[in-house]
């Protein structure tokens, strides 16, 4: 969030709130030029809030208007498909493939993660209070519960959002914690054992250890619920019409910076093809 200029008073005295007046005392009240009574930062959060999200509104309304622009000029059918309406244009992020055999140093620092995570997993699943959170906090998976709509998207872009994942595959104590609740017999030695044995041969450099060519090496119903949720902005945008009618048409473009590389075209029954093949 950028940063106001601190409001002054008329003679250069300290900087005071813009809302109730009061001085502000500490370097975080003044970064933020706001107080820190309830009062006036819950309106000012949630100013900030609206503000972020008319931001990457705008964002992505220019990233979308790119995405027509690329259809246009390299294949015209398919942007008659998403003007006639007969599919969704969904515009995402490229990555490209680049998959190696991970470093054993690397997977031993994934495996110290997981053994970190794993104590404050097991502080968690044993504190009475906080049982009762997680149970209600996450929520059990199905192997099968993509979208065509949301496959399309995420084969078009290829994982951009697992590069995030790069230390963690975001197993969060939370999640671990979880996965010990659910499973009364399960040990921290033999979930850490099933993750790093489930490690692919080959993965993504500079990217999370699970994220391959044929997509997430992880099972939905082990995979955090922050990967099993996420969408990206190109996606969240059309969450309603996705949830209403998740095997709909699409054509989805992925784009990395200025530049728009690839397109692909899914009809409802899941037959996809990417008309410049590679
Ligand atoms: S959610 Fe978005 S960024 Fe992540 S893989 Fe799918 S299309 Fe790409
Ligand atoms: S666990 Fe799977 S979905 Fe999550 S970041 Fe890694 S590759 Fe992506
Ligand atoms: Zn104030």
């Amino acid at each position: 969030m950028t940063p106001q200029p601190a409001t002054r008073t008329a003679f250069g005295g300290p900087p005071l709130c813009p809302s109730c007046g009061s001085e502000l005392t500490t370097a975080h009240e003044r970064h933020e030029n706001i107080c820190g009574a309830l009062a006036c930062r819950g309106p000012w959060l949630q100013q900030q809030i609206a503000e972020q999200k008319r931001k990457e509104k705008a964002a992505q309304a220019s990233i979308d208007d790119g995405g027509r622009e690329y259809l246009q000029q390299k294949f015209p059918e398919l942007q008659e498909k998403t003007q006639s309406g007969k599919s969704l244009l969904i515009v995402v992020p490229a990555i490209d493939y680049d998959q190696a055999p991970q470093p054993a140093e690397r997977v031993a620092a994934f495996r110290r993660v997981l053994e970190e995570a794993c104590v404050e997993a097991e502080q968690l699943a044993n504190h009475p209070l906080r049982r009762n959170r997680l149970l209600s906090g996450y929520e059990p998976r199905d192997k099968d519960c993509d979208s065509r709509a949301v496959i399309n998207a995420c084969s078009t872009c290829r994982g951009w959002c697992c590069r995030m994942g790069h230390q963690h595959a975001y197993l969060s104590p939370e999640f671990l914690a979880w996965r010990f609740v659910q499973h009364e017999s399960l040990t921290s030695e033999a979930m850490i054992d099933d993750y790093i044995d489930r490690i692919p041969e080959k993965s993504q450099n500079d990217s999370c250890l699970y994220h391959t060519e044929m997509g997430c090496a992880l099972p939905r119903e082990i995979r955090s619920s922050t990967c099993n949720d996420f969408l990206c902005p190109g996606l969240r945008q059309h969450k309603a019409s996705i949830d209403q009618d998740p095997h709909q048409p699409t054509v989805v473009v992925a784009f990395d910076g200025e530049e728009y590389l690839r397109a692909a075209d899914m009809d409802a029954a899941g037959n996809r093809n990417q008309p410049d093949g590679d």
